[in-house]
């Protein structure tokens, strides 16, 4: 009989993940605002996305051969820019000294599996590029994907606020493993859950900063449908799962602002297996389970939806009120 490869433990993962994540903050140290570079769909990229790829795909590639990986990157862009090129594997470098000019392309292009059924990896190595060049919030999010499901999700959120001056939080959880959530140096884990706070006063919902990416006039009517009286809370990224998870938010709604626009699996793997571990429930606005075994985007799903459970139908019903008829996700 086939056997199915084994997943890694979350702890598998820390070292890895701390030590891509600490790069990230470097870059930004030494770079901020200038490693702003542009894809050619347009979307900015930066140093910090295409080393972060790159280290981890080849930590991955080490640990777990063998296991295909769908990520946001590829080497591409950088076989036709030999500066850019030098630049991300100098950096690469100080971490990982067998990662030079030579090979760094091949590394990110392990990342351009098509996904679909069976087991791989779902990468985004900085989800939240417009927070990480903003100063706000990004996550270095991996998932294992087994059968259209996220099996096991990590998020590494070097700027997550837990806290006073309790800056840096990894997260993880999945199938068999409780959600949990690590302090950035400490390997000594809490375990977190959704949580509902007593009255829909305290009831915080939680978006994107980029009104290009979900509608905040649509979302506000939803609040309004609800009841809800505090502002939303933006953040950037996957952390918006995490917030959810630990109990800092309550929804977490991804109202689409075009048509046709399916979201990339790697935007929500991680920050959904996270989330069910603790309790919480993600759906599309129609209200089916996302669906990551479709490929590189989530072609059956419209929109998301996060929540601790409690609220989720009474959202999706104000979401589909507050959408006029012809931007429904039908
Ligand atoms: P967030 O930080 O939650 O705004 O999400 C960041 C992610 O949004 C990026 O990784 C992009 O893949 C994704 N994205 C880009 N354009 C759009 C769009 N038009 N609608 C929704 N998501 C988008
Ligand atoms: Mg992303």
């Amino acid at each position: 009989m086939h056997e199915r490869p084994e997943p890694p433990a979350p702890d598998d993962l820390l070292p890895l993940l701390r030590s891509a994540g600490d790069l990230c903050e470097r870059i930004y140290e030494r770079m901020g605002m200038g490693d702003r570079h542009t894809k050619a769909d347009h979307s900015p990229v930066t140093i910090a996305d295409y080393a972060c790829q790159a280290l981890i795909l080849k930590g991955l590639a080490q640990g777990w051969p063998g296991i295909p990986a769908v990520a946001e990157e590829s080497g591409r862009a950088l076989r036709g820019n030999r500066d850019l090129l030098e630049r991300v594997a100098a950096f690469c470098s100080e971490v990982d000294p067998d990662i030079d000019a030579g090979n760094l392309a091949d590394w990110l292009d392990r990342g351009g599996h098509n996904g679909g059924e069976g087991d791989f990896w779902a990468l985004d190595p900085i989800d939240g590029t417009k927070g990480y060049l903003r100063g706000g919030q990004y996550a270095l999010a991996l998932a294992w994907v087994r059968d259209g499901h996220p099996w096991l999700g990590w998020m590494a959120c070097p700027r997550y606020e837990a806290g006073k001056g309790c800056v840096g939080r990894i997260f993880a959880g999945g199938r068999g493993f409780p959600a949990r959530e690590w302090s950035w140096r400490d390997d000594d884990a809490l375990l977190i859950r959704v949580a509902d706070p007593d009255s829909l006063l305290q009831l915080s919902l939680c978006e994107s900063v980029e009104g290009s990416h979900t509608s905040h006039e649509r979302s506000a009517a939803v609040a309004s449908a609800l009841g809800l009286e505090l502002p939303p809370l933006r953040m950037d990224s996957q952390a918006k799962y995490a917030a959810l998870a630990r109990g800092d938010a309550h929804l977490y709604l991804r109202l689409p602002q075009r048509r046709g626009f399916r979201e990339c699996i790697w935007d929500h793997a991680a920050g959904t297996a996270i989330l069910e571990a603790a309790g919480g429930c993600v759906t599309d606005l129609n209200g089916r389970i996302l669906d990551f075994g479709k490929g590189r985007t989530l072609s059956s799903n419209r929109g998301v939806l996060g929540s601790t459970g409690r609220h989720h139908s009474a959202a999706l019903e104000a979401a589909w009120k507050a959408t006029p008829e012809e931007a429904r996700w039908t």
